[in-house]
């Protein structure tokens, strides 16, 4: 057992640090406000190759494992607490890796490399205004095979990047379903390309955090797609999800653990300077103790965060694990890390005083972003609780089906 980290992590750490706290953290505000993260940043994005690093040098990525791409997340959450950009980062982090994994060659060397180079977005739309926990039974999305490709029908809703790839181009992964009659083994992913494309209508909703990425919907009417835009092998969709899912999973987790470290550091930092009652708040064990709660939580859900980093890697590279096991993992550390982090943030808006109910400080930004987290965004908590009880209970007791 070695809980170190090897030189090319802590160089990537130190890299990764020093560009986020300079270029990034200082614009947080302003994604937050403007409602966008600026074209400069998403340049500067890939001239680092943070964007979609898990793809292959092939393709204009950077090759790049999971607990380097994990390291990143950290340091971006770190950065942008509001987590826009965290998670423009890391839904292309994860995503991309499945697309690189199971897309046809043409089709990657399409998309791809426009991705990485901040020109194209790769999003994913599994949920529908139906519901997005149970994808068996609320999918309604379809699609039927052609002559020469598919035809593809339905809704998708609460999809993050709609307004993103409306602008720059790109496709959003879209899982429908290919045969009605078979259960979880019915389903496809599809690459869709929302601009300029007459088959297909967008809506945007408006969230409450994290406002500088988008999250909205679109509907497919009669959308013709040729067989290369089918990913992977039909009717293997679903289990391509999973996988995504837990990539995304242990990125979500490392940048809650950026963005609650960064708001305790806020926290510790004020409290040494502001007095009251003839000392500084640090002096106070009535502070004290809930910053080693925090502390100690941070700590935790980063353990838990980069075990499953480093079971992903052992799996791409060694088969040393099932999916199921990383899967187990990254759903720990999903369940753990948002409301560890929204914890942390709540508790030193409370140090701040009234400051802390302003937004001179973005503590406001991280506690409306991270929520999305626990809400549902890549999964909710239940679902986290579910994948974990039916590895410890065992599915023939624990599937909700039953
Ligand atoms: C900001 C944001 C961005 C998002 N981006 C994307 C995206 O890019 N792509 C995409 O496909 N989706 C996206 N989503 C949607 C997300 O995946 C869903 O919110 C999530 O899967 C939950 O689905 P739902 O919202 O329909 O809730 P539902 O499935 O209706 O569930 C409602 C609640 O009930 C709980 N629940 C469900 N079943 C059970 C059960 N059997 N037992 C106990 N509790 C249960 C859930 O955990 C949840 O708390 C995003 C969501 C948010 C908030």
């Amino acid at each position: 057992m070695h809980f170190g980290w090897t030189e090319e992590q802590q160089m990537w750490r130190r890299t990764v640090r020093e560009f986020a706290q300079k270029k990034i953290a200082p614009r947080s505000r302003e994604i937050d406000t403007t409602g966008h993260i600026p074209a400069d940043l998403i340049k500067a994005m890939a001239e680092m190759g943070l964007l979609a690093p898990t793809v292959s040098e092939e393709y204009g990525g950077m090759g790049m494992d999971v607990t380097l791409a994990t390291i990143a997340a950290e340091e971006l959450g770190r950065a942008e607490i509001s987590l826009a950009l965290p998670v423009m980062y890391l839904v292309q982090a994860a995503w991309g890796k499945v697309f690189d994994l199971y897309a046809r060659p043409e089709l990657k060397q399409e998309i791809l490399p426009k991705v990485t180079a901040g020109k194209a977005f790769l999003g994913i739309a599994t949920t529908e205004p139906g519901g997005g926990s149970d994808i068996e039974g609320a999918t309604r999305c379809k699609a039927e095979k052609t002559a020469d490709g598919w035809l593809l029908n339905g809704e998708k809703m609460y999809i993050s990047g709609i307004r993103e790839e409306l602008a720059m181009g790109g496709v959003h992964m879209t899982l429908v379903r290919t045969d009605p009659t078979a259960d979880h083994r019915g389903f496809s992913f599809f690459a869709v390309p929302l601009k300029d494309n007459p088959h297909v209508t967008t809506t945007l909703v408006e969230d409450w955090g994290r406002q500088g990425i988008s999250t909205g919907g679109f509907n497919m009417e009669n959308l013709p797609l040729p067989d290369k835009h089918l990913i992977g092998e039909a009717n293997r969709g679903f289990y391509y999800a999973m996988e995504g899912f837990t990539l995304a999973r242990i990125l979500i987790g490392a940048t809650c653990v950026g963005a609650a470290e960064a708001g305790l550091q806020m926290g510790v930092d004020y409290i040494k300077q502001r007095v009251a009652f003839g000392k500084p708040l640090a002096t106070y064990q009535g502070i004290h103790f809930p910053a080693a709660e925090r502390f100690t939580d941070i700590e935790t859900t980063r353990l838990l965060t980069y075990k499953a980093a480093w079971m992903a890697d052992e799996l791409y590279g060694k088969g040393a694990f099932k999916h199921k096991e990383v899967a187990l993992y990254a759903a720990m550390s999903k369940l753990r890390a948002p409301i560890m982090a929204f914890e942390t943030l709540n508790e030193v808006a409370n140090w701040l005083g009234a400051m802390g109910y302003t937004k001179e400080y973005p503590i406001e930004m991280g506690i409306r972003g991270v929520r999305s987290y626990s809400i549902g965004a890549e999964g909710g908590m239940n679902i986290m609780r579910m994948i974990i009880a039916r590895e410890l209970i065992g599915g023939e007791y624990t599937s909700p089906r039953q």
